[in-house]
């Protein structure tokens, strides 16, 4: 049995900010994984010679922590971060349009690129207009209501909901707003578009995830002093007094805080027993999948970074050709959040909906062989973001004085995204801190 003075459970982003912070401060820590890398959700593996993100990533220039977290392992430099918002929209048959921020302070930022936006009527650009306005008064913790509700009482047709305002809800809280909560909802426009003009450029990671985030972590971490245990599975934490005891399957660890940064499914099993009752709630989160379709043509169809795509099921399409391919060929992955449909179907089902999808919207796509296609699921990529989803999210502080919580879904605000993993790493983080000066 080996000595700590603090233990976290958990290598994704959260476990990593937690770990770093809890060096910093000059504790000891030791971080437990399970899997054989760092990066948790985030990852990428190889495939057909071709390396394959799990799903594409995207930050926002408001995500503070995250863009912190990557300069401080060193991944900043895989990551391109938008000079100025810019979402090209494709539709199938017709001229292509550019969702562009001007140079005017916000909200009005987006006033002229959304009244030039030809993908809904004249009246209906207006109405989105009345509506954000209105937006931005909601209160975050409003967690009665759909998102989707709410839009429609306030004027939003099926087609402003569909070619607009799900082109932003649909990726951030991996539900279409007809399902998703209103305070969420309106947490990611207030945050990402309303607040402030530059905070919704969008960041995209063109190295794969593992070299930006997973590698660099583990470097970091170990120059940092953390013993980082890999192919270690936490099975519980008991209190032992004063102390705990964190068991894995081989080996176990005493610690005087712990951090717990596991997936919510995982984590009411590990925590001390006295807590594993109040753990019963934040099951009730669930989850919502994620599914990328990878495509690789022979020859180069997408001129954009990225593009959203309406009247499509194609919802987002990134370019993510290698750096070091100097010929025609052109990688492309589609994004599908709360893709409950779209996570059941066979990889054949995909391949006929999705290449004909993207040749209506690509047209060179369509003369292109395509040379490799790949699917990658996640079924519980996130928690689902429904309304109810506010009250079952704990924070980091938990009724055992130095047993903390981390991990996108806690109590966070942000929805389940990187820059809420990486929050909920900081405060977990204070919690043990806190903890551990006391004793
Ligand atoms: C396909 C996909 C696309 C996404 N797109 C975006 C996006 O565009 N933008 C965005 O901001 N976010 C996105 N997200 C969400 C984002 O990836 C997550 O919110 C974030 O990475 C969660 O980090 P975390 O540290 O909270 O949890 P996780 O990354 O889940 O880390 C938890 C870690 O705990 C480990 N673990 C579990 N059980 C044990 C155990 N018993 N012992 C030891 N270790 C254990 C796991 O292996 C894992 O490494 C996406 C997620 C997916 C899956």
């Amino acid at each position: 049995m080996s000595a700590t003075r603090a233990v976290v459970i958990g290598g994704g982003v959260a476990g990593v900010t937690a770990a770093l912070d809890l060096a910093d401060r000059a504790v000891d820590v030791t971080l437990v994984e399970v899997r054989p890398r760092l990066g948790g959700a985030a990852y990428s593996f190889e495939r057909d010679g071709l390396a394959l993100d799990n799903g594409q990533h995207v930050f926002l220039r408001c995500c503070t922590d995250y863009r912190a977290l990557l300069d401080r392992i060193g991944g900043s430099g895989g990551v391109e971060l938008q000079s100025r918002l810019e979402i090209p929209v494709l539709r199938p048959g017709h001229a292509p349009a550019l969702l562009r921020r001007s140079r005017l302070p916000a909200p009005g930022h987006l006033g002229p690129a959304l009244l030039r936006y030809g993908h809904l009527s004249v009246r209906e650009r207006i109405g989105v207009a009345r509506a954000a306005l209105k937006l931005a008064r909601v209160d975050p913790a409003r967690d009665d209501e759909t998102f989707g509700k709410w839009l429609a009482a306030h004027g939003q047709s099926p087609r402003a909901i569909a070619n607009l305002w799900d082109l932003i809800a649909l990726p951030t809280l991996n539900l279409p707003a007809a399902q998703a909560s209103l305070g969420l909802g309106a947490f990611v426009f207030q945050e990402g578009l309303l607040r402030g003009a530059a905070a919704g450029d969008i960041g995209t990671h063109r190295a794969p995830l593992g070299e930006i985030i997973g590698a660099p972590a583990l470097r970091t971490l170990q120059r940092s002093g953390v013993d980082v245990r890999l192919r270690w599975r936490a099975q519980e934490v008991e209190r032992d007094g004063e102390r705990f005891e964190v068991r894995g399957e081989q080996d176990d660890l005493t610690a005087d805080a712990v951090v717990l940064a596991v997936p919510h499914p995982r984590a009411a099993a590990i925590m001390p027993s006295e807590l594993r009752v109040a753990a019963a709630a934040f099951e009730g989160l669930g989850s919502s999948p994620i599914v990328n379709v990878h495509v690789v043509y022979d020859r180069h169809v997408l001129d954009h970074r990225f593009a959203a795509g309406v009247d499509s099921p194609v919802q987002y399409v990134f370019d993510r050709t290698p750096a070091d391919w100097d010929d025609e060929r052109q990688y492309v992955a589609v994004s599908l959040s709360g893709a409950e449909l779209e996570v059941a179907m066979r990889t054949e089902e995909l391949r006929e909906r999705y290449v004909p999808a993207l040749a209506e919207l690509l047209p060179r796509a369509g003369n292109a062989e395509v040379l490799i296609f790949a699917v990658t699921r996640e079924h519980a990529a996130t928690f689902r973001a429904a309304p109810g989803t506010r009250a079952l999210r704990p924070s980091a502080r938990t009724s055992v004085p130095g047993f903390a919580l981390a991990g996108a879904w806690t109590a966070t605000n942000w929805p389940a995204t990187l820059e809420g993993a990486a929050r909920s790493g900081h405060a977990a983080a204070s919690v043990a801190m806190e903890h551990i000066r006391g004793l």
